[in-house]
Parts: C-alpha cells; sequence; structure tokens
C-alpha cells in the first residue's frame, strides 16, 4: 500500500503524465519479465489485442476479410477484437480437460482465407504451446496470443506467457493476476515493426508529432498507471505462487463426487490460476452449488455464462456446432481465489464444498 502511495506521489511530482519515465520503465521492466524484446503500453486489454491486429494489417501481414482462428470459450474481448479491426474469427471448441483451445481440432478449423491463431491462456493456463506453435508454423499463420488472464504463467525451460507468438496482448484491469489501479494494458512482441506501428496507432496514428501516418486511436498506458504496475511487477511472482498453493490444497483436499476438478499441468508453473473452475455434472446440480455457497457467504463466478457466439452482439454470426463451450457455460464455477484469501478462508470454501 505504502508503495503504491509513494509511486503514485512520485508521479504527480513529476508534473509528467502521459508518455514519461514510468511507462517506459515498466515497458522493459514487463518485456524483460516476459523474456520478450519490445513492449508497448496502450490503455486497456481489448486495445492491446486490436492495436495489434491492427498493426499486423498495417504491415501486410493480415488483411481486411482473414480469418483467424479462436477459441470458442474465452472472455468477449477476444471475438471483439478481431472483429473490431475487420478479420473474421473462426471459433475452435475448447478441450474437456484444459477449457483452452483444442488443438486436436485446428487442422479442421482451418480454410482458405486462415492467416492467423489468436490463443487465449484461459483462467491463467497456458494452452498446448508446443503443439500450436508446430501447427502455427507448418501452416504459415502468424500466432497471437490473449495473455490477459496469464501473467507470468512459463514452461519449464522459462518460456513465458507472452512470447510465443507474433505478437501478444495483456490487460493489466485491476483483477487481473497483475492489475493496475484502472485500465490499462500492454502489447508484446519480438519485431520492431510491430512495435512501433503499436505505438504510433495507438498515439492517433503518429510517430512525430501533429504527423499522422495513419488513422489511429487514442490509447496510452498513462504515468500513474504505469507506475503501479512497476511497483506491484516484483511482487507478482509470489502472488502466483500463493494462487498455486491454494489450488494445490483446492485439488487435494475437495472431495466431493459431484464436482469435477480442474487438472494441474505437468509443471505446475504453467497455471497461475487466474480463476479456479470447477463443473459440475448439469446446469442445476452448478446452480444448486453456488445458492447452498451463497448461503454461507461464500462468493462464486460463472467465467463465463454466455459463449461469445450466443450473444446478442454476435447473434446469426456463427453457425457452427460448439456444444462443448455451450455446456461448459452451463456446468462451470468460479470458486473463490485470490493471494489474499487465508488458510482458513480456504479451510471453510472446501469444506462447504466437501459437505453439499
Ligand atoms: C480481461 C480480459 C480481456 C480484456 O481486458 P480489458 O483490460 O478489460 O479490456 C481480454 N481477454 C481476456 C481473456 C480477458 O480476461
Amino acid at each position: 500500500m505504502d508503495s503504491l502511495k509513494n509511486a503514485a506521489a512520485d508521479v504527480v511530482e513529476s508534473g509528467w503524465y502521459i508518455r514519461g519515465h514510468f511507462c517506459e520503465r515498466f515497458e522493459r521492466a514487463f518485456a524483460d519479465f516476459c523474456g520478450v524484446k519490445y513492449a508497448v503500453g496502450v490503455g486497456n486489454g481489448l486495445d492491446a489485442l486490436s492495436l495489434m491486429l491492427r498493426a499486423s494489417m498495417e504491415l501486410g501481414r493480415l488483411h481486411e476479410g482473414d480469418e483467424i482462428l479462436v477459441p470458442a470459450n474465452t472472455y468477449i474481448a477476444t471475438v471483439l477484437a478481431v472483429s473490431a479491426v475487420g478479420l473474421k474469427p473462426v471459433l475452435v471448441e475448447p478441450a474437456e480437460n484444459s477449457y483452452d483451445m483444442d488443438p486436436k481440432l485446428l487442422e479442421r478449423a482451418v480454410g482458405a482465407r486462415t492467416r492467423g491463431i489468436l490463443v487465449v491462456h484461459l483462467y491463467g493456463r497456458l494452452c498446448a504451446m508446443d503443439e500450436i506453435c508446430e501447427f502455427a508454423s507448418s501452416h504459415g499463420l502468424l500466432l497471437f496470443e490473449d495473455c490477459a488472464q496469464a501473467h507470468g504463467a512459463r514452461l519449464k525451460d522459462g518460456r513465458k506467457a507472452g512470447s510465443f507468438g507474433f505478437a501478444a496482448a495483456f490487460s493489466f484491469y485491476p483483477t487481473k493476476n497483475l492489475g493496475a489501479l484502472g485500465d490499462a494494458g500492454i502489447v508484446l512482441t519480438n519485431d520492431e515493426s510491430v512495435a512501433n506501428m503499436v505505438r504510433a496507432l495507438g498515439n492517433y496514428g503518429s510517430e512525430r508529432k501533429y504527423v499522422n501516418k495513419f488513422k489511429g486511436v487514442n490509447s496510452r498506458l498513462d504515468e500513474i498507471q504505469a507506475a503501479m504496475l512497476l511497483a506491484k511487477l516484483p511482487d507478482l511472482e509470489s502472488s502466483n505462487e500463493r494462487r498455486r498453493e491454494i489450488a494445490a490444497r483446492y485439488c487435494s483436499e475437495i472431495k466431493n463426487a459431484k464436482v469435477l476438478l480442474p487438472e494441474i499441468p505437468q509443471t505446475a508453473s504453467e497455471h497461475v490460476w487466474h480463476v479456479f473452475v470447477i463443473r459440475l455434472k448439469s446446469e442445476e446440480s452448478r446452480n444448486a452449488l453456488q445458492t447452498f455457497l451463497k448461503e454461507r457467504s461464500i462468493e462464486t463466478l460463472i467465467h463465463y455464462p454466455i459463449p461469445p457466439h450466443l450473444q446478442e452482439a454476435y447473434a446469426h454470426e456463427f453457425s457452427g456446432d460448439y456444444r462443448i463451450a455451450e455446456s461448459m457455460a452451463k456446468t462451470i464455477l468460479s470458486i473463490p481465489m485470490s493471494p489474499v484469501l487465508t488458510d482458513e478462508e480456504v479451510s471453510e470454501v472446501i469444506g462447504a464444498i466437501n459437505e453439499f
């Protein structure tokens, strides 16, 4: 708390609030943390997604109407970003064990106009990156990552979320594993031209003041939020570790035949448990457990109750069969997960679920 107050005071005293040293320092620190060359701070996660895609279009790597494979089971922002820039999202069903895009279904989803894959490391779990990277390169597809839920998730060899593809987008919405005190986002890439393009597009399409090369937008990471993130970044690893501890307790101590627990990946660090999602056998049973926990003052959420293709915003746009995503939406439940949960609180959650 004090470190945040001090950081905010530093910004106030500096008298410089946009495109300054805090943003530069955080971009460098976060790029280094993720093992990527370039980082460009932007206004939020949705902008990070759409600006990395638009930058790829301005650079001639993608063209209007190109198809991008995205998971059917994701937060709406992933799909919105693709359609907002004039690309066509093609939904791929999740795997039952991971909730992430099923790599076995990619082949069938690729068409003549498919040019990219946008993976989402949903709930904080890295997608099957070896398989997906291999698939993308053998099919000549650009690989993008939505890392909004996966800050710090990494493979055994140290490669982290955000370092696998052509570009990656992060959100620092306050509830994310690394959260600002307001809206913030970042684009990571190893390609300098992508970084420069994202920076120009997010600053009115301008590389030089008052010279507008592109029809850009205003989406920048301001100094206050950058200072907050810079102060919080050193705690990310330990707070992810605490999340893993809680997840391990849930997985070993929840014992109820009605409840399906998530799989812990082979390397524990592949998962940063942005949320802890359990599954029940039916919608009725899920709703009953949610009510049962609520009566015991245990708040739960559903990530997400309506999959993107069933949202009114996308009525009639997706004609495929997405029954796995639909059945997940009806049967999943996110139980309390936060690095500030105490051991007793975790025990209470476990006790209540076992009693159900
Ligand atoms: C939070 C989130 C976003 C959007 O981030 P904002 O900063 O809220 O715009 C995008 N994708 C996923 C998977 C998210 O969880």
